[in-house]
């Protein structure tokens, strides 16, 4: 059965343009990109998808991205997060290692991509640990992780404190293809805070977490990058500091990439007014400014990636004292409405926009995706950019429900998401 998706506008985020064609998918592959309306073949062998007023993108790539299995499965299951994935669009999610145990180990490498292959919803890419135990104390085996299939290596959640340690993680997964992520935070800083070191925070009386505790560490990975020449991947940067310290780095020319994810452009520390624990992550919401200096990166390129740090937990969990709340709020389902506010904001344009949510994230971890191509896997997302709705949680599909945009009002949501030429995902409006 071959599917043809007609009258869609396709976002090629490569070209770097925006088209209305038709795609013809056969098995797993688009086999035919052609101007609309030039296919006109009819028969019981073909499904039609009308794709008016839709935008067709290739399946968008999450490089960051909490499942919580093994250990956690009360928060998310990596069912459960791969179909909060396709949900929203995505048709692939690299996931963090800080499970129970800790990704640090083949035999857990393997338990994921086992769980993803028998969830058979979301591609499963796994990030393992840099250190065992996320400890920070001895590298784990980054040559057997990835033989097991990791693409990556992290702790996130934790800062590799032990500078010798970061280099030598970057001199190994440089050797063998291992995107090296860091979580930037100078623990000395921001240990006991629990939301960003500002106004909001003096008034309500927390403890905060200053900005430099992640510009100290974003400034220290690109002196390691320097140095050694090998690459080294920012997550989630939240501050202008840290966007200006990039910038000149890679106006320098050192190896260092970046992402931000959806609610460091979208919200800034008032969310937090009212002690909202669905405001509390970490890197905390900063400050107006640094907000519009995160949009700035994203559409100056100094912000390679948009990741959403999907970091689900549960309603017992966050419905505590804003002090005792875990860190981290969901995201697979609002990455797109969050980041259309930028193309119609002017900020980003629709291939720009799609480029940091598939074609660079893939690129950056070494896997396919990202493409709309004659050839290529078809991986894709149909968008529709006008549909206007609140968000509401007994919609998400995600096992937890942690997000401070539930209750407002969205522009644009995916309608469908084919992985492998097969629809995994249909929304009827
Ligand atoms: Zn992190």
């Amino acid at each position: 059965m071959a599917i043809l998706i007609q009258g869609g506008k396709l976002v090629d985020p490569v070209l770097n343009r925006v088209e209305e064609q038709d795609l013809l998918i056969e098995k797993e592959r688009i086999v035919k990109i052609l101007p609309p309306g030039v296919f006109s073949e009819e028969g019981p062998r073909l499904r039609k998808i009308d794709a008016r007023n839709r935008m067709v993108v290739p399946g968008l790539v999450d490089m960051h991205v909490h499942l919580r299995e093994p250990g956690y499965e009360h928060k998310e299951t990596i069912a459960t997060g791969s179909l909060s994935g396709i949900a929203g669009g995505f048709t692939a999610l690299a996931c963090m290692p800080n499970t129970r145990p800790v990704n640090d180990r083949g035999t857990i490498t393997t338990f994921i991509l086992d769980r993803a292959r028998e969830a058979d919803l979301c591609r499963v890419y796994p990030i393992a640990a840099i250190t065992l135990g996320q400890q920070g104390e001895t590298l784990t085996d980054f040559h057997g992780l990835r033989k097991a299939g990791a693409v990556g290596v992290s702790d996130d959640g934790q800062p590799v404190e032990k500078r010798e340690l970061m280099r030598q993680a970057m001199e190994l997964g440089r050797s063998l293809g291992l995107a090296v992520i860091s979580h930037c935070e100078d623990l000395s800083l921001s240990s006991g805070g629990v939301m960003h070191e500002g106004s909001v925070c003096s008034r309500l009386g927390l403890k905060g977490i200053p900005a430099a505790s992640e510009e100290g560490m974003v400034r220290r990975e690109i002196s390691l990058a320097r140095e050694t020449g090998c690459p080294v991947h920012i997550a989630h940067v939240s501050t202008a500091g840290s966007v200006e310290l990039i910038r000149r780095a890679k106006e320098e020319g050192v190896p260092v990439t970046a992402e931000t994810a959806p609610h460091y452009f979208s919200l800034d520390h008032r969310a937090v007014e009212e002690y909202n624990t669905h405001a509390k992550m970490n890197p905390p919401l900063r400050e107006p400014g640094d907000v519009e200096a995160i949009k700035k990166g994203l559409a100056e390129g100094v912000i390679d990636a948009i990741a959403t740090d999907h970091a689900p937990h549960s309603h017992a969990e966050k419905n505590v004292p804003f002090e005792k709340a875990p860190f981290g709020i969901v995201g697979l389902e609002t990455a797109v409405p969050l980041t259309l506010r930028l193309i119609r904001e002017g900020i980003l344009t629709w291939p720009e926009a799609v480029r940091k949510l598939s074609y660079l994230p893939a690129t950056l971890l070494g896997v396919a995706g990202g493409v709309l191509r004659e050839g290529a896997v078809a991986d894709l997302a149909m968008l529709d950019p006008e549909h206007s709705y609140v968000l509401k949680a007994e919609d998400m599909r995600s096992k937890s429900k942690n997000s401070p945009f539930i209750g407002r009002s969205m522009k644009g949501i995916n309608v469908m998401t084919m992985i492998g030429g097969r629809i995994v995902w249909e929304r009827n409006l």
